[in-house]
């Protein structure tokens, strides 16, 4: 999901509540297609009632995801009922869903040769993307990790720069896990790398003519509290403005990133900002209904035949739209990119699978093999020198 403010930040995170919770006997529910007049009772439901967690945004012809406990699963099945709103149980016990994403981090004990705990069968620690790039950074000379600030709670925040590209040529921003609980971000994007660079003979001319920087995990002190305090993949730290979490200091770890993007020039050609889980290819701009960057035209071209690649790795059926389409949501991320002149910008909202934000770990790799088949139709088509 996106991140939705109302406010004047222009971009804002969301850190965990402070308080362990057992989600055993929670349910998530999920609607049917949506009329606007039920959108407009589920937005004031989502606003007014904090008993409600929506992992999914109501918006028309769509369909909302909504969590409760057992405690007030009647009253929701109540208001749905009410305002005729079909529905069906998509996850039936969120705290057995969690304990099945929920593997201990990896180990290298499990594989004494690797080089860093990460693999891709489980979803790592913080720590573990950070040693993931100092471990990439340290094996080539062309790649560097730049701190950018720390976390509130004192975690390093650190930017992978892939730069054998060279001075001049096109930047490409990745951000990932800026929403503490969509685990497959990170996953995702530190995937990514790991093609880039250790597949990097299968396909040398990315590497050869882009620069990437990547910050695998946006949200750090919210990952971790996610994924260990709370033992649970959705703690109250969700997209919305709804929830506890919004304090002044949660801004610092988007100052960081703001500060950061400022100093990349040319302004990044590419910027991907990986959330999940909708199956969305989102563009810019998210603000408001029928309002788009001038090249809206190439982006939404551009998107379309990245997702027709990603669909077509696994059979997934994503679609690319326009953010407000999905619902209008000001201060995103991604429209903040898109304001300061990066050409494409794009918000994949990763895989559902029905599972929403606790999607099981032996996605990751599908979703990392589908997601490379888009960098590449994007990366081929704005290629310097093919275009
Ligand atoms: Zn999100």
């Amino acid at each position: 999901m996106r991140v939705q403010t109302g406010v004047s930040f222009l971009f804002a995170l969301v850190l965990a509540c402070q308080a362990k919770k057992d989600y055993s006997g929670y349910q998530v529910l999920t609607t049917g297609k949506l009329s606007p007049v039920q959108v407009d009772a589920l937005r004031n439901l989502q606003t007014s009632d904090e008993r409600f967690d929506f992992w999914k945004e109501a918006h028309p012809d769509g369909a909302a995801d909504v969590m409760s406990s057992a405690d007030h699963l009647t009253a929701l099945k109540e208001f749905l009922t009410k305002h005729n709103i079909d529905y069906s149980v998509k996850i039936q016990d969120v705290g057995e869903a969690i304990q099945i994403s929920e593997k201990p981090s990896p180990t290298k004990k499990s594989n004494p040769n690797a080089r860093y705990n990460l693999n891709w069968d489980e979803y790592g620690s913080h720590d573990d993307f950070n040693e993931f790039i100092e471990e990439i950074a340290s094996q080539n000379s062309w790649a560097s990790v730049r701190s950018i600030g720390k976390s509130v709670e004192g975690r390093d925040m650190k930017v992978l720069e892939l730069t054998k590209g060279g001075s001049g040529a096109p930047n490409i921003f990745i951000e990932a896990g800026i929403h503490a609980r969509e685990w497959i971000a990170p996953a995702v994007a530190t995937y990514t790398v790991k093609e880039l660079v250790e597949n990097y003979d299968s396909h040398p001319e990315y590497l050869d003519n882009f620069n990437f920087y990547v910050l695998p995990c946006a949200n750090p002190d919210g990952y971790e509290y996610s994924r260990s305090t709370v033992k649970s993949g959705v703690s109250d730290s969700p997209c919305s403005d709804v929830f506890c979490g919004y304090t002044p200091t949660s801004e610092i770890e988007s100052q960081n990133i703001k500060a950061f993007y400022s100093t990349l020039s040319p302004v990044p050609e590419l910027t991907v900002c990986f959330h999940s889980a909708a199956n969305l290819w989102l563009y810019p701009y998210g603000y408001a209904y029928d309002s788009y960057p001038d090249n809206v035209d190439e982006i939404r071209r551009l998107g379309e035949d990245a997702v027709d690649a990603l669909n077509a790795v696994n059979g997934q059926s994503f679609e690319c739209i326009n953010s407000a389409e999905l619902y209008p949501a000001a201060g995103a991320s991604d429209d903040y990119y898109a304001s300061l002149g990066s050409r494409f910008v794009y918000t994949p909202e990763l895989r559902d699978n029905g599972f929403g934000f606790v999607l099981p770990p032996e996605y990751i790799i599908p979703s990392g093999e589908e997601v490379w088949a888009a960098w590449k139709v994007m990366l081929d088509k704005i290629m310097p020198n093919k275009e």
